[in-house]
């Protein structure tokens, strides 16, 4: 007998790591996607005849919990991440500078790598490190941003160009500007001052959507092309189960909500208004990838930054594919294919030395409007408690202390599920399930 039985509503990394935590500890759990894909923004699909990603994703090492889920469906094995910190830079007019961390204890960790940094003069290494120094131990001011923090510490224009923007509108998908001062603070404390692990790269090799597939394998039903409209009520203050597009609805004894956060606003509207009205008011930024098939072999890099250019990164695929990522990304999410293939092939062509006389044999572009979420100014994160007893709320927007990223969907998925196994546990709202464990994936 299962301990309870659970719907979950959005199969992106939330709701599979829900999923998958709930599966684990003897839920029967249905999980219902609106796409026809599993993954949410994290997954891949086919364009021109090759899988690509829904955009490249990086995680760090720091991302810990994002590594146990990968290990828990034995997809770590698939992952790449670096032995140290290790970054390429180049400038727009194809000058490198490699920036590695060396094994001695964090931060200093860093100090070679910042003392020899090519692309700041003496005077503003020293001010970077700094910086850096006083980010350790700086009280964030409530409402400032990560800009003025550092115009105060003295980063001027050339090392926003040169360091702060590659690293962190990337890590933050926005502009300095508009970045929480604590947020910024939170990243470059994980990241860089307190471990000198942690700032390692890491991605997958094989196509994202093998994770989500890996997930849905422990699961016992997956339902995809199967949106949910409404959750409603069932006894006064508790959810009763969902209710399909179709009209079908269905029991459960409890529910996840790990959609995005305006889908979230709409199925919480009916049976828990107040918790809604607060999560309809999150923004969204934009993450165009631009993919370029050349005629070069390798370009002497996995993945660098590029200075002074549209692009920020730039990761090599494979000998003679290179995916250019280009993130706070509202002045190109807009603009024609061809256009962006000819920005980005431009950037590349004239910045990395492998490729002076390589020619582009063909390019192709993905745009994701929505790529991130982010509260308005001022405005906190939503919590997993919704006030319905059996009604959690998953999403990497939401209240985990990361910006949104994988890191952060997934821990939101493992926090929603501990609550609901809590509660449900407890006895409440139990109804008995007699299905069989599987790992099922059905159209509905
Ligand atoms: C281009 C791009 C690049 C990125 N790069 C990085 C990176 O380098 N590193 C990083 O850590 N993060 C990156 N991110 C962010 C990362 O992808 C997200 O933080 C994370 O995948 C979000 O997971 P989630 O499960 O919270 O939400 P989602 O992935 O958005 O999942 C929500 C799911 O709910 C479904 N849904 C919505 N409404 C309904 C409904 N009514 N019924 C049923 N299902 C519904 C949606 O279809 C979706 O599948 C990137 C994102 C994009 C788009």
């Amino acid at each position: 007998m299962a301990a309870g039985r659970v719907a979950v509503i959005g199969a992106g990394l939330a709701g599979l790591t829900a999923a998958v935590a709930l599966s684990d500890a003897g839920f029967a759990v249905d999980v219902f996607e609106r796409s026809r894909l599993l993954g949410g923004r994290a997954t891949s699909f086919v364009v021109d005849g090759i899988e690509v990603d829904n955009g490249q994703h990086v995680f760090l090492a720091c991302c810990t919990s994002l590594t146990a889920f990968l290990a828990r469906l034995d997809m770590d094995r698939h992952m790449y991440v670096q032995s140290r910190f290790e970054a390429v830079v180049f400038s727009r007019d194809g000058r490198r500078c490699d920036l590695r961390a060396v094994a001695v204890p964090a931060p200093l960790h860093l100090l070679p790598a910042v003392l020899g940094y090519r692309f700041l003069q003496p005077a503003g290494r020293l001010r970077l490190l700094w910086a850096l120094m006083a980010a350790r131990t700086t009280k964030p001011a409530r409402e400032q941003s990560f800009a003025s923090w550092l115009a105060e510490h003295g980063q001027d224009e050339t090392a926003l160009r040169a360091f702060w923007r590659p690293f962190f509108v990337p890590a933050l998908n926005a502009p300095l500007e508009e970045v929480p001062l604590r947020e910024a603070l939170f990243v470059l404390r994980t990241a860089f001052l307190h471990d000198r692990n942690a700032a390692r790269f890491g991605y997958s090799r094989v196509p994202l959507a093998r994770v989500a597939q890996a997930a849905a394998a422990c699961i016992r039903r997956v339902h995809t092309e199967a949106p949910v409209r409404a959750i409603p009520e069932g006894r006064p203050g508790w959810a009763a189960g969902i209710e399909l597009e179709s009209g079908e609805r269905r029991e459960y004894d409890g529910v996840c909500v790990a959609t995005p956060p305006q889908q979230a606003a709409h199925l919480l509207s009916s049976v828990a208004p107040h918790t809604a009205d607060g999560i309809g008011r999150y923004a969204s930024r934009p993450i165009v990838d631009v993919h370029l098939w050349h005629s070069a072999a390798d370009v002497g890099f996995d993945f660098a930054a590029l200075l002074d250019a549209p692009v920020q990164w730039i990761f090599q695929k494979a000998p003679g594919y290179l995916v250019c990522s280009i993130s706070d990304a509202l002045g190109f999410v807009g603009r024609p294919r061809d256009e962006l293939i000819a920005v980005c092939w431009d950037a590349v062509h004239d910045a990395l030395p492998g490729l002076r006389t390589a020619r582009l044999v063909r390019g192709a572009a993905t745009r994701v409007v929505e790529a991130t979420f982010a509260p308005a100014a001022g405005q906190p994160r939503a919590s997993a408690n919704t006030g319905i007893p059996n009604l959690v709320l998953a999403g990497s927007w939401t209240d985990t202390g990361w910006p949104d990223t994988m890191e952060s969907a997934v821990r939101s998925g493992y926090q929603a599920a501990g609550i609901l196994r809590h509660r449900l546990s407890a006895g409440a709202g139990r109804s008995e399930s007699t299905a069989p464990p599987g790992g099922e994936v059905q159209r509905v």
